[in-house]
């Protein structure tokens, strides 16, 4: 039976408890101890797959198509191991199982209680994953922060967890906030204190202490929040503040925090080799070159929105030896600006991100316009594949009017259109096209030597698809269809071979980039950028021989 590790988080929400549980299952992982992850989301919702990526942030996908939490995103980069539906559970798939078997009568008579029933469902779950992975040790995040309504049925069951299965066998880590206060000078430890007799009230003593700060806690301080919450000197751990995320789980063993997890778990592990990652971080920080790259999204006022979009290119200008500068456009001011150039101008590439609703629909066409009339690497991805599809139709092939069925039902030259199988369905939950699908890569293209194979398996969430009946007109003047789900013969990469570098894929390969192995189609698209910005330079460089007067 493997063991478990459960992080809670007090005093705020935002110290990066998702950053921190995956540091941990890296920490463990990197010292041969196989991890999985598990985050506990306590809201009602069944899944994120229906909130607005404005309020909840982007919706992760995993292969198995789940719609998960953003956090699974953190776990799956830094413990590089694919999660399934799973690792991911909801107070509103718990209350959902339970109804069901209400209404089935499973409960024969009994009155259905939050304690036992709902914890009852919780801890199945968290052991069943347990199981079904065979790991040495499950890391359990459980959202939200101590003292919240809402959490307590997860708290409850992994207390009780701790008194099923032992102390050796469970571990709780609380992560905390020091705050500095800026006119003492001092960092405060009292947050802390309280936030810990919270989680006592319900029965729970943490094992370990992550105190997110600003400042270095020093062994004073270390002391005194030790002997206030009655955890050890040694795991009391200095959460400071980095630039990098990639930075985190390397502060953290310096501040011995995978050596004191696994003696307390009593568990076997190799020698720590924490290189590659330390290569990551100093190729972050020391960046030779800089390329600047538009996003023309929509939610761009919440930069989680596009999490894996910027991780992504966190991991392939590192492996460019460069410092991508992500300018988050809003499509809406192309729109109001009528010209894409003016916003655009200046960029050494252009990402159209997936996204979902008509408004700012027409900007983000423009900016692929922009993109391919201009020669500046464009890189579309899903909602940015049928903008590609839809300015190449209008501008290119004469068919002005063209469009997707998402946006104009009633266009008379639907490019983008929803599968025949998708028309009946209602539900908005779970409905759409979803998780990893194989798409066959055209010898030659840009996609294929990117991917150095000719197979490249990717993750989905969408309800439109390239339109076959435009595939003959599209590909005879230039749009050229590198990639197709052969099954189905559904068009997933398209791309001018008569440009730079214009791709554009229906799948979403954001998912799968990791650091250290950047995603071939974002290194690739940086690696254009640069070349974009190297001749852009050299063109404003005078001759040689001709001198500029002035
Ligand atoms: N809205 C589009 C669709 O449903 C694209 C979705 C996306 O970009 N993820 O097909």
């Amino acid at each position: 039976m493997p063991k478990f590790i459960f992080v809670t988080g007090g005093v705020v929400s935002a110290l990066g408890k998702g950053i921190a549980s995956a540091s941990i299952g890296y920490l463990l992982e990197s010292r041969g101890i196989s991890v999985t992850m598990l985050k506990c989301d306590p809201y009602l919702n069944v899944d994120p797959g229906t909130m607005s990526p404005i309020q909840h942030g982007e919706v992760f996908v995993t292969d198995d198509g789940a719609e998960t939490d953003l956090d699974l995103g953190h776990y799956e980069r830094f413990i590089d191991r694919e999660l399934r539906e799973n690792n991911n559970i909801t107070t509103g798939q718990i209350y959902d199982t339970i109804i069901k078997k209400e209404r089935r009568g499973d409960y024969l008579g009994g009155t259905v209680q939050v304690v036992p029933h709902v914890t009852n469902e919780i801890k199945e779950r968290i052991i069943k994953l347990a199981q079904d992975t065979g790991v040495d040790v499950v890391i359990a995040e459980i959202g939200g922060t101590v003292g919240d309504i809402e959490s307590l049925p997860f708290l409850e069951a992994i207390r009780q967890m701790r008194l099923d299965l032992g102390t050796d066998d469970t571990l709780f880590i609380h992560l905390t906030l020091v705050p500095y206060i800026k006119t003492a000078g001092e960092l405060k430890t009292k947050p802390t204190q309280h936030s810990v007799r919270a989680l006592r009230d319900i029965g729970i003593q943490p094992d370990i202490l992550m105190c997110r700060t600003e400042r270095e806690l020093g062994l004073e301080l270390k002391q005194k929040i030790a002997l206030f919450c009655n955890v050890e000197i040694a795991a009391v751990i200095d959460a400071r503040d980095v630039d990098s995320i990639y930075e985190v789980p390397l502060r953290f063993h310096e501040d011995g925090l995978d050596g004191i997890v696994i003696s307390k778990l009593k568990l076997e592990a190799d020698a720590v080799d924490l290189s590659a990652m330390e290569t990551v971080v100093e190729r972050i920080y020391n960046p030779k070159h800089r390329v600047k790259i538009a996003v023309c999204g929509k939610y761009i006022n919440l930069k989680d929105a596009y999490k894996s979009i910027s991780e992504a290119f966190l991991h392939a200008g590192a492996e460019n030896d460069a410092r991508v500068e992500l300018a988050w456009i809003d499509v809406e001011d192309i729109e109001r600006e009528e010209s894409a150039g003016r916003i655009l101008a200046g960029m050494d590439g252009i990402l159209v991100p997936g996204g979902f609703g008509e408004r700012g629909i027409e900007g983000k066409i423009a900016s692929v316009g922009y993109a391919r009339q201009n020669g500046v690497p464009y890189f579309g991805i899903c909602l940015g594949m049928h903008c590609a599809v839809i300015e190449y139709a209008r501008n290119v092939c004469g068919l002005a009017e063209a469009h997707s069925t998402e946006f104009a039902p009633d266009t008379p030259d639907p490019v983008i259109a929803l599968l025949p199988e998708l028309q009946s369905v209602v539900n908005m939950g779970g409905t759409m096209r979803l998780g990893g699908y194989d798409c066959r890569l055209l010898a030659g293209s840009r996609a294929q030597e990117a991917y150095a194979g000719d197979v490249a398996r990717e993750r989905h969430r969408h309800r439109y698809e390239y339109n076959n009946k435009y595939r003959e007109l599209l590909e005879s003047k230039g749009l050229v269809s590198t990639g197709v789900y052969a099954k189905a013969d559904l068009v997933e990469m398209v791309e001018i071979a008569d440009h730079p570098w214009f791709v554009a894929c229906q799948f979403h390969p954001e998912f799968k980039s990791r650091p250290g192995r950047a995603h071939p189609l974002f290194r690739e698209f940086v690696h254009a950028a640069l070349g974009h910005s190297e001749s852009e330079r050299e063109k404003d460089e005078p001759a040689e021989g001709v001198r500029v007067a002035g």
